[in-house]
């Protein structure tokens, strides 16, 4: 196959508990992980060996081997031996810095599209934990629809995929740094932790009612500290129907969930919040 489209998910966060932080300076997560609709599109494509090319239609985005994207094509030709080049062009519609994992996302897809491309059908868990070489978020992104992550976020359980109920995501205009919120963080003192077997059971039994209520990031308290304003976009989307509200990952991107797509894009029209990008997707 010499080339192949691959679709790249951003995700959200339905909870994140940070339970301690470990000898080797990374926190040990606790969180409920769910892909969406709202994706970047991967194009790979052979060229004569060994370049890696890559190319975007969103300049801000790093052409080299900063680009996870990049990383992940050099990781897989240099595990598999493949002796090719290789010119990558991701179509970005996910924002950058969000709290969507977008970066993640794209290595995702460019680990999957090679395994595809080179017929190299190595199971998942292999190809997950070359992925966790690039980022914590990579495993997951490669598993997607709706998982507990463990550890640093690189362990799965694959939970009953949640699919179709509707989100508004609001993203302010300006980015947070994961790292910097992370250590910003005590986790000695967090006031409000989720209760993530109860959220597992509620998604077992698809009750979005309790699935809203039970939404819980902890990683808000040190975000909407920086950020208030936050806040005010969450209690925004429930004024405007949504059964619940969180940040997602690091933020700043806020969410709101809805019955169906169709709530959500009915709420996304009268909701202004003007400043913010608005995206209107649905769990996928
Ligand atoms: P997370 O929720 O995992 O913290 P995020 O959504 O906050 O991720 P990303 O959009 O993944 O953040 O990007 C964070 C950083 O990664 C940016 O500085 C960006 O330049 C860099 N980056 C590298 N490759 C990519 C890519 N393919 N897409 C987006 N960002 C990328």
């Amino acid at each position: 196959m010499k080339k192949i489209t691959i679709e790249a998910k951003a995700k959200i966060n339905l909870t994140l508990d940070v339970l301690y932080k470990r000898p080797d300076g990374y926190h040990e997560v606790e969180s409920i992980m769910q892909t969406v609709s709202l994706k970047d599109w991967i194009f790979l494509k052979l060229i004569p060996g060994p370049a890696i090319e890559l190319s975007s239609n969103c300049q801000e985005l790093p052409r080299d081997e900063r680009n996870l994207a990049y990383k992940a094509a050099r990781l897989m030709m240099e595990e598999y031996q493949l002796d090719a080049g290789m010119a990558i062009h991701i179509d970005k519609n996910i924002p950058i810095g969000a709290g969507l994992a977008g970066g993640s996302a794209d290595a995702a897809a460019v680990i999957l599209g090679i395994n595809e491309m080179f017929q190299l059908n190595r199971p998942r868990e292999e190809l997950m934990a070359l992925g966790k070489k690039i980022g914590a978020d990579v495993p997951f992104c490669i598993a997607g629809k709706t998982a507990l992550a463990r550890g640093i976020g690189e362990k799965i359980l694959p939970l009953k995929p949640l699919s179709n109920f509707g989100l508004v995501l609001a993203k302010p205009p300006y980015y947070v740094s994961t790292q910097e919120v992370y250590s910003r963080l005590d986790v000695k003192t967090i006031q409000k932790r989720p209760d993530t077997p109860a959220m597992m059971e509620h998604i077992e039994q698809r009750d979005i009612g309790e699935i809203a209520s039970g939404l819980c990031n902890v990683l808000e308290e040190v975000t909407l500290k920086l950020y208030p304003e936050l806040e005010l976009i969450k209690q925004h989307l429930i004024s405007h129907g949504a059964l619940g509200s969180l940040m997602s990952g690091s933020g700043p991107t806020v969410f709101g969930l809805f019955e169906s797509a169709r709530d959500a894009e009915r709420a996304a029209e009268k909701i202004g919040l003007d400043g913010n990008e608005i995206f209107v997707c649905k769990m996928q």
